[in-house]
């Protein structure tokens, strides 16, 4: 039978080794889960693949898995990256937990001229991406960046042959498909924030070899939407989504 639980852990896994859960970790299996000793547990690191592991102590403070076996070797996604504006409310929060479900590698929040949520709590975004990454069997957590300036992508070239998809609202643009034809290792989709890009960011995004504009489309979609329906397009035309 299918383990109850993934978890998404710290230490090396490997046959035998322990690894030891914090307080949350552990009140959750004992006490939500009310996983007996023994019971069987799946964690991921990141690094180490999956592995199968049982529960082998557990007290208020903590507890320990003893690793058994390994369920699923280490494979990682598409380099695929989202550059997203905040948006007000909780559509932040979902944002990168859809993001992570659709297999992004990370996230870096963009300060753009109409962005009205100007700060973004790193922590609690990590700890969405944790559980999502729990939820949709991902072997790693994607990154998630502070916020950075819009400006800080235009120069850059990157050297390794990255893109960016810039989701230009203000049409003459090309699809997500005909964009992806250059092939790329490395990609970045960029969406705009509820007020959308002034023509000044789509002029000097524009100006820049390495950023693409991309249409999603004839009507006019909300932030999430946006990153949602890009996302999918990309993974399915590039990413693992089309294997
Ligand atoms: N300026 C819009 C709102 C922007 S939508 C308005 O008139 O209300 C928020 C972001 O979603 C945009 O900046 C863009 O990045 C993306 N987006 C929305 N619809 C899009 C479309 N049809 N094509 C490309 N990008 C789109």
């Amino acid at each position: 039978m299918k383990p109850a639980q993934r978890l998404f852990v710290k230490t090396d896994l490997a046959i035998g080794s322990d690894v030891s859960l914090d307080a949350n970790q552990a009140h959750y299996l004992a006490n939500v889960l009310r996983l007996p000793m023994g019971a069987e547990v799946l964690v991921f690191n990141g690094r180490d693949g999956e592995w199968l592991a049982t529960l082998s102590a557990i007290a208020k403070k903590g507890g320990t898995l003893t690793c058994v076996s390994q369920t699923r070797p280490q494979s990682n996604g598409s380099d695929l990256w989202l550059l997203f504006a905040p948006v007000k409310g909780d559509r932040t929060d979902y944002i990168v937990e859809k993001a992570t479900e659709l297999g992004v590698a990370g996230l870096v929040p963009v300060l753009t001229e109409r962005t009205i949520v100007r700060k973004v709590n790193q922590e609690r975004l990590t700890a969405r991406c944790i559980e999502a990454s729990e939820q949709c069997g991902r072997l790693s957590v994607p990154q998630v960046w502070d916020i950075a300036p819009l400006n800080g992508f235009y120069e850059e070239t990157p050297d390794d042959g990255g893109i960016i998809l810039f989701a230009d609202e203000g049409g003459d643009a090309i699809t997500i498909d005909q964009a992806l034809a250059s092939n790329s290792s490395k990609i970045a989709f960029l969406v705009g924030p509820e007020g959308g890009f002034t023509p000044a960011e789509r002029t000097r995004l524009r100006a820049c070899n390495h950023i693409i504009p991309v249409t999603l489309g004839p009507r006019i979609l909300r932030a999430d939407t946006a990153v949602y329906a890009g996302l999918a397009l990309i993974q399915s035309a590039w990413g693992d989504m089309s294997r």
